[in-house]
């Protein structure tokens, strides 16, 4: 049993944001691609701009595979019954973060331990 009554809810919720992720990530990839094959038509300047844009595109990406990383494994927490536990120390996790948050895998004082 799930610690989570209204589990199905954030399971709607991650699938959904499972879905964008994946888009936004496949959806980079020709843009990347067309940045180096333009290298050779741009000046210094636009070339360096175009090199920081490529580093913030870099970053950005590995946020949100990061993040799908995290909605995935919530999504087989549910599949195994475990949603709503957390993954440190086994105590419920709070609604609201949840809410907040549905691939939150951590309790509050777990999360505090994490950060501190
Ligand atoms: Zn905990």
């Amino acid at each position: 049993m799930s610690a989570v009554p209204d589990v199905e809810r954030y399971r709607l919720r991650l699938e959904q944001r499972q879905a964008q992720l994946q888009r936004l990530l496949c959806a980079d990839e020709p843009r990347e691609q067309s940045v180096e094959l333009d290298q050779g038509k741009v000046g210094r300047l636009s070339r360096m701009d175009a090199l920081q844009q490529q580093a913030m595109a870099d970053a950005y990406r590995g946020r949100a595979q990061s993040e799908l990383v995290r909605v995935r494994l919530a999504l087989k927490r549910i599949e195994e019954g475990d949603y709503g536990y957390c993954v440190e120390c086994g105590e419920a996790i709070a609604a609201g973060r949840l809410e907040f948050d549905p691939a939150n895998p951590l309790c509050i004082g777990c999360a505090n331990k994490a950060s501190s």
